[in-house]
């Protein structure tokens, strides 16, 4: 495994939708590994592939110490409620803001074994599984603060 560089906030590939994926080659295996290395030695609670400067549509989330989610394709399919917490991202170092999201959502995605996987989350789980997912189509936590931006230098 690896530690990838991290994609921050003015590069313009944060912008970029991303691709789905079509194959699940060892490649695709490796990066997996090398993102969810990656997040871990950022404390981070997720990473999407474009945030190591590859643009498929590749998530892992960890809310919990130990329990990873490896998401390819991933969607949100239902989604109920709503919450108001504070977020962060490894590609915005030291800023924080409070965003609108759902209080849950389920989401479908094929696991590394190709399998389609359904998986709900709220709390914690919800906000990762859906700032991650926005990563996927160029969308920032910064785009829809609740009230503003907190920085910390
Ligand atoms: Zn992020």
């Amino acid at each position: 495994m690896a530690i990838l560089n991290l994609v921050y906030e003015r590069d313009p590939m944060l912008r970029r939708t991303s691709r789905p994926v079509t194959e699940i080659t060892p490649r695709i295996l490796q990066l997996l590994d090398d993102m969810t290395e990656t997040m871990r030695h950022h404390n981070g609670c997720g990473l999407a592939a474009v945030q190591v400067g590859v643009l498929r549509r590749l998530v892992v989330v960890e809310t919990e110490p130990g329990t990873v989610y490896e998401l390819i394709n991933p969607r949100i399919v239902a989604w109920t409620g709503e919450q108001e917490e504070t977020e962060g991202c490894l590609s915005l170092p030291g800023k924080w803001g409070k965003t609108h999201r759902p209080a849950a959502v389920t989401v479908r995605a094929l696991n590394r074994h190709g399998e389609e996987i359904e998986l709900r989350g709220d709390g914690l789980l919800c906000r990762a599984f859906c700032h991650e997912l926005d990563h996927l189509d160029g969308k920032l936590f910064t785009d829809a603060l609740v009230d503003g931006l907190d920085s910390e230098s």
